[in-house]
């Protein structure tokens, strides 16, 4: 697609029509209540959520697109100045609420753009996500894919929502004792919630603003934001950390949980490296990964343990539980499989532990791979790829924070990793103006 027509989570100057993934702030730096540069598509869900995250936004500058159905765009193509159609779909992405892909096609070819997504492989939704692409795609393949890489190194490796949840709702229920804080982003793991509630017969409590988006989600009678009548509540992820678990503690008997990809990672991480290692509780030898595996073939992850895989205890009063919103490696690589896109380029990049997917799945794509960004990269060795995870996080922070975080910082107090500090900024900003040159440099 030429350059100055489409912008994906994007939202600088230049293009005739803009879509947003979905709300999350990452997403959406550049957006603001003043914005007006054109038309923006979304789901019915995002747009719903947009008057409280941008008050005052020109609601009538609002597309709204349901998933599995074409949209046919006319715009201008700056080359030539003639009038061209662009095709775009949107497909559930199972992240958030209002979370979608779109599939756009044309004389260009085929593009997705994934946004954040997780399609597990037990999911019926994703299933059902899966479907509605192939159908879209008929016998047309992928030209460019654009991949939420949040997990893209076999080092992240956690198993599926349902279990994760489980395994939350284990950790109440034997903890009875115990008020529960559970750190959660604005927007996301609505179905956690949700779950602990419907199993234990609980009410979660949330913060005014939380429960004005449950509300707006259409989730009543469930969530409150009165104290004595639950002992379970969902708190800000930023307002998370050993402090405050330690300062409740001196009042009530009080255990936080962080659902995240992240602390799971960071286990694994600290099995071969100091500081992590001190604390973290050993694993057994069916949980790791196979690091014998060649580059470009990781079909020997061991999945079926690590789906089984519990939960750690960071701290006395911290579980970390690997409950994410994003693809873990084996599903991103099961997407590709499925896709078999020409190209591929990951949507985190601005990381300087950004690895370029080509790196472990070219051997997954039709097109010739990139000459240059990828083919130049010296092959991480195994301890390079644990230097380049490492420098995803910062330890300097006594904040326990998560993946969809972003300029925050990691201190899990209970790994004692004050010596092994790494700074890093992480996620500065996702989204592409779809240019003709993205995949091709
Ligand atoms: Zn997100």
């Amino acid at each position: 697609m030429e350059a100055g027509m489409v912008s994906v989570d994007r939202w600088t100057h230049g293009s005739q029509v803009y879509f947003l993934t979905h709300i999350h702030s990452d997403h959406t730096k550049g957006l603001s209540s003043t914005w007006k540069l054109a038309p923006l598509y979304c789901s019915r869900i995002t747009a719903k959520l947009f008057p409280s995250k941008f008050p005052g936004f020109n609601l009538s500058l609002l597309r709204i697109v349901e998933t599995g159905v074409w949209y046919s765009l006319s715009l201008i193509a700056p080359s030539s100045n003639s009038l061209v159609t662009v095709k775009a779909m949107a497909i559930d992405a199972q992240h958030c609420p209002g979370a979608v892909m779109y599939l756009f096609q044309g004389e260009f070819g085929c593009m997705l753009y994934t946004g954040d997504f997780r399609w597990e492989r037990t999911s019926k939704k994703a299933q059902f996500g899966k479907n509605m692409l192939l159908n879209a795609l008929r016998d047309k393949k992928i030209d460019n894919l654009y991949l939420d890489n949040t997990y893209c190194n076999p080092s992240f490796m956690f198993p599926s929502r349902e279990v994760a949840a489980q395994q939350v709702v284990d950790i109440i229920a034997s903890n009875p004792d115990h008020d529960i804080i559970i750190g959660i982003d604005s927007l996301g793991k609505e179905e956690l919630l949700l779950n602990i509630s419907r199993v234990l017969k609980t009410k979660i409590w949330v913060w005014p603003e939380r429960l004005q988006t449950m509300h707006l989600l259409g989730l009543h009678g469930i969530f409150t934001t009165k104290t004595s009548v639950t002992r379970v509540r969902a708190v800000p992820r930023y307002s998370f950390s050993i402090d405050t678990l330690e300062g409740l503690n001196l009042v009530r008997p009080t255990i936080g949980i962080m659902p995240s990809g992240l602390p799971w990672a960071l286990k694994w991480v600290g099995e071969n490296r100091d500081p992590l290692q001190s604390s973290s509780r050993s694993v057994s030898r069916g949980d790791r990964i196979n690091r014998s595996s060649n580059i470009g073939s990781y079909s020997n992850i061991e999945m079926p343990n690590m789906m089984v895989k519990s939960f750690e205890r960071y701290h006395k009063y911290m579980y970390a539980v690997p409950y994410s919103d994003h693809a873990c490696f084996a599903e991103i690589q099961e997407f590709i499989e499925l896709l078999q896109p020409d190209t591929i380029k990951g949507i985190v990049s601005s990381s300087p532990s950004y690895v370029d997917p080509h790196y472990y799945f070219s051997h997954l794509c039709r097109g010739i791979q990139p000459s240059c960004k990828y083919q130049k990269l010296e092959r991480p060795t195994e301890r390079k790829k644990d230097e380049e995870l490492h420098t995803k996080y910062n330890f300097g922070s006594k904040k326990f924070v998560g993946a969809a975080s972003e300029h925050r910082r990691i201190r899990p107090r209970a790994l004692h990793s004050r010596e092994g500090c790494v700074s890093i900024l992480r996620r500065e900003r996702r989204g592409v103006k779809i240019l003709e040159t993205d995949c091709k440099d």
